[in-house]
């Protein structure tokens, strides 16, 4: 069993900010997932869906009420900004 895992800081990348307490790492000691709300989750889960082309309602992105379409944008937005910050820090690392 994993008790915790060190992971360079996003916001300075390892360099040290004040959102890293100048360390730059943080120590995650418990599943990430325990600090979001259920609608969080759910949010994620449709998003998941609908990236997979299950929509919650039958049909289209038109479809779907227009709070899901504003919630599965924003988090597909936020994942393409992970995903492009991943493959930098990725590019990085072969300096
Ligand atoms: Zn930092």
């Amino acid at each position: 069993m994993i008790e915790s895992v060190s992971l360079s800081c996003p916001t300075c990348h390892g360099r040290g900010c004040r959102e890293c307490n100048q360390t730059g790492t943080f120590t995650i000691t418990r599943c990430p997932f325990s600090d979001l709300t259920p609608e969080t989750v759910e949010l994620l889960s449709v998003a998941r869906d609908a990236r997979n082309g299950a929509w919650p309602v039958a049909g289209g992105t038109l479809d779907q009420t227009p709070a899901c379409r504003d919630g599965v944008r924003l988090v597909e937005s936020l994942r393409a900004s992970h995903l492009a910050d991943l493959a930098t820090e990725g590019g990085r690392s072969s300096d």
